[in-house]
């Protein structure tokens, strides 16, 4: 997907307040906007919270219905730098392509991962005859030492998954117990799906150097005292070693997790860098039409233009 209300988010997680302990948490509210045509809330990034680890952005698109003929999402070409584009699917399908060559249908309950590296273009569309999408799109910033690396992309069919005490795990990348996730990362990193058709209330382990959140994709979530709505994103901070948290019957919740990434982050448009002329370099490269991004095959629309940095 393509952040088309973009806002230029400069920093790190340094200029951020800081969460400390196991009873303070940030709450962040969600910013509604519009991608490709369908509905979506962004939690990530915001002016008080830039990175969970190196997840630097966090849209939650749909759950959006679509009547019969309705042609569903379409998000043009566009590029990427410096990031892992992260799509986990919960309804629908939807077509990437890109300037690699890649064809891939993402289906639910799996992921697709794109590594922009250096630079990429590609595309994403609803699979005609879909009656519904709803899907969760991240970006992980790549470190400064891997910002140029090839691009590629890797499509995850199938996933660790289990039930505990009433809950369905997913896990997306990283480990947790036993469990290992086979995803392409950078830095060290969680992310992982609970679900509770009946509602649950659980305890996990918890890295005390990773710094955690959690958001509410379906109904909500209890954390203490704290009621957390859906599309909500609860910051935990660093140093726990657990997590106590109630889901509604009917709740589902991304947690995600990693070390902090000690670096400024620069995201403009689609472009995540590691200084402001990383970004102005980029920019100038896509609306010159440069090789770095190279082309969509089959893809008739208009490429997206760039907008000019403030
Ligand atoms: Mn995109």
């Amino acid at each position: 997907m393509s952040n088309t209300r973009w806002s230029a988010s400069f920093g790190s997680s340094r200029d951020c307040p800081r969460v400390e302990g196991e009873r303070q948490i940030q709450r962040i509210a969600p910013r509604l906007a519009e991608v490709g045509g369908i509905p979506v809330a962004r939690v990530l990034p915001v002016r008080e919270r830039r990175l969970i680890g190196a997840w630097c952005f966090l849209d939650h698109a749909g759950p959006a219905d679509f009547a019969p003929g309705e042609p569903g999402m379409r998000v043009g070409s566009h590029p990427h730098i410096g990031l892992q584009t992260f799509t986990w699917m919960l309804a629908g399908e939807v077509l990437h392509r890109d300037s690699l060559g890649h064809r891939q249908v993402i289906r639910p309950g799996q992921v697709n991962l794109m590594t922009a590296g250096h630079g990429i273009a590609h595309t994403e569309e609803s699979v005609p005859g879909q009656g519904r999408l709803h899907a969760a799109q991240l970006w992980i910033a790549l470190p400064e030492a891997d910002k140029d690396t090839p691009p590629r992309f890797d499509h995850y069919p199938r996933l660790p998954a289990w039930s505990q005490g009433g809950v369905d795990f997913t896990l997306l990348v990283g480990d947790h117990l036993s469990h290992k996730a086979p995803t392409l990362s950078f830095s060290p990193l969680l992310g992982m799906d609970l679900h509770s058709p009946r509602g649950a209330e659980l305890s996990l382990p918890l890295r005390p150097e990773f710094e955690y959140g959690l958001f509410v994709l379906e109904g909500r979530l209890a954390l203490g005292a704290a009621n957390v709505a859906e599309n909500e994103l609860a910051y935990l901070g660093l140093h726990r070693e657990q997590l106590t948290l109630t889901l509604a019957p009917g709740a589902r919740v991304l947690l995600v997790g990693g070390e902090p990434l000690d670096e400024d982050i620069y995201i403009w448009w689609n472009f995540v860098g590691h200084s402001r002329d990383d970004i102005a370099q980029a920019l100038a490269d896509w609306n010159a039409g440069a090789e770095r991004f190279g082309k969509v095959e089959g893809d008739n629309g208009e490429p997206l233009p760039a907008p000019e940095l403030p």
